[in-house]
């Protein structure tokens, strides 16, 4: 099939009927609940983009059908380039709000399977299985989500690498089907609007034969069997577009996953048991690169929609004189400038890996990826120091309707150079973005969603070349002038 229309997406999410419980309730299809249809809905219209688009954002496949370009194994910098616009062009969208856009998984499963013989090199049947699992994916435009880590009840756990064999998901059985696991992980970010759940291993398993049933890599249905889905509160309140112009557009939700004996066909399995090449998965086949070129093409699109709404706050009551103002939008405009820049160093530094895929350049993502949890709470903050109280002067879409308060608000509302609903709108959109529950949600996303800060902190130092500025230290020490 290649490149799906956002019909297609929803007709599949209505009939796939993965087990979802949201406060309490089994839902049935997430198409038509209210918690879940306008994000469904948001990705349909990503996926329209592709059939709008078809030179822009998707590529022909050897078998001479159209797929969707992030799925493209990019071999040329031009390639990588195309890919990356395509990427901007669905971040813009939602103006960086929806984090799981499935480019986000779908340049991870290509750089995989590019990488095939890392799999290979621990059973033969597993190279075979990411490439074949890669073109299916493909050809099917599947929505993906995945699940890296395991719950701990304890944080004296996990450290050091050691899991809690009770709550880990892990192997129960090796059978002639495929392989048994059971347990939990924890996060699944858009499950409920996913077809495929891919299972990646944490990669801070203890090198020891006990951590053996915990290393794991595999693709499974969302629908399989023993799978379920425990959602937090929807954010999504099912108010209009004028009330909550985030949260009812961009609502992601995030998950708890139990694996009930859950049978994964062979044909689906990547790693077993092998965790030396569970903990280099992502690092070795170049897949978090990708991610994190993914993730930095967001960060631009966030950052320049929130440097534009807190331009727009600035301008809409006059403050743009203000030496204060300015400086907070100068900070901002830094941010963006310096998300732009690793984003641009990394591209026009891009090398062709020995997988054959031109992989951006890692130590501009590595910075990006270490800066933004830090840049982007305080840009929420600026939109709050420079908002006050207009985030709390925000009659809803039913108040204009009320002729009993209108004119109170035609009259009382307005702002320099706006009436009194374009105001409202503009506040109630940066409440969306500082202040409310969507908004402290993205907060808490951005800061951990690539995983622990402190451990990505850790990787930018392991994966810096130290040596060379510590020789030039000590070689000023030695001058003898
Ligand atoms: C909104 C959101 C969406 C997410 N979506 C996904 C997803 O789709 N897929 C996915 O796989 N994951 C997802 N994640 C999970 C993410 O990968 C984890 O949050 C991240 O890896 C950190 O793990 P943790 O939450 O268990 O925090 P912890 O590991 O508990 O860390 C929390 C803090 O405690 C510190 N800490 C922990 N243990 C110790 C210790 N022993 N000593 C000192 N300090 C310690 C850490 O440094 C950190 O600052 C998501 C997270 C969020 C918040």
């Amino acid at each position: 099939m290649g490149a799906r229309s956002g019909n297609n997406y929803l007709s599949s999410l209505k009939k796939l009927g993965a087990e979802i419980f949201l406060g309490g309730e089994r839902v049935t299809d997430v198409t038509t609940h209210r918690a879940f249809r306008n994000c469904a809905h948001s990705l349909a219209s990503l996926y329209d983009m592709q059939s709008e688009h078809p030179e822009a954002m998707t590529f022909r496949t050897d078998d001479g059908g159209r797929a969707g370009l992030s799925f493209q194994q990019p071999r040329t910098p031009e390639e990588l380039r195309k890919r990356s616009r395509m990427m901007a062009a669905w971040a813009n969208f939602s103006g960086g709000f929806m984090g799981r856009t499935p480019d986000y998984l779908n340049v991870s499963i290509a750089a995989m399977a590019a990488a095939h013989e890392f799999f290979a090199d621990s059973d033969p049947r597993f190279g075979d299985n990411i490439q074949s699992y890669y073109r299916q994916a493909r050809d099917h435009d599947w929505c993906a989500t995945h699940t890296l880590v395991n719950p701990r009840a304890s944080r004296a756990q996990g450290w050091a690498g050691n899991t809690d064999a009770d709550l880990a998901l892990r192997l129960v059985e090796k059978t002639r089907g495929g392989i048994v696991v059971s347990g939990c992980r924890m996060l699944a970010t858009l499950a409920p609007m996913s077809e495929e759940l891919l299972v990646f291993p944490s990669t801070v398993l203890k090198a020891d034969a006990a951590a053996e049933p915990y290393a794991l890599s595999f693709a499974i249905n969302c629908n399989a069997s023993g799978l379920r889905f425990i959602c937090r509160d929807s954010y999504d309140l099912a108010r209009s577009k004028f009330d909550a112009p985030l949260a009812s557009r961009f609502e992601e939700m995030d998950c708890v996953v139990i694996f009930d004996n859950v049978l994964i066909p062979w044909e689906r399995v990547f790693l077993c048991g092998d965790v030396a090449r569970c903990n280099a998965l992502y690092g070795a086949t170049n897949a978090v690169v990708h991610m994190m070129h993914q993730v930095a093409v967001k960060n631009v699109a966030k950052s320049e929609f929130i440097l534009g709404l807190a331009a727009r706050i600035a301008q809409a009551s006059d403050a743009m004189p203000l030496q204060h103002v300015r400086e907070r939008l100068a900070e901002m405009i830094t941010t963006t400038e310096t998300m732009r820049a690793c984003l641009r160093a990394a591209e026009a530094d891009a090398v062709v890996d020995k997988w054959g895929v031109c992989v951006p350049a890692r130590a501009p993502l590595d910075t990006a990826r270490n800066l933004f949890p830090r840049l982007y709470p305080r840009m929420i903050e600026i939109i709050q120091l420079s908002s006050s109280s207009s985030l709390m002067a925000t009659p809803q879409d039913a108040d204009f309707a009320n002729p009993a308060e209108r004119g109170d608000i035609e009259r009382y509302f307005k702002s320099a150079d706006s009436d009194a609903r374009d105001r409202v709108a503009l506040y109630r959109l940066a409440a969306d973005a500082a202040t409310s529950a969507f908004a402290g949600r993205q907060v808490l996303y951005e800061r951990f969603f690539f995983g622990d800060p402190i451990r990505m902190a850790s990787a930018l130092v392991d994966n810096t070349d130290l040596q060379p500025l510590i020789d030039r230290v000590k070689a000023f020490l030695a001058r003898p002038d």
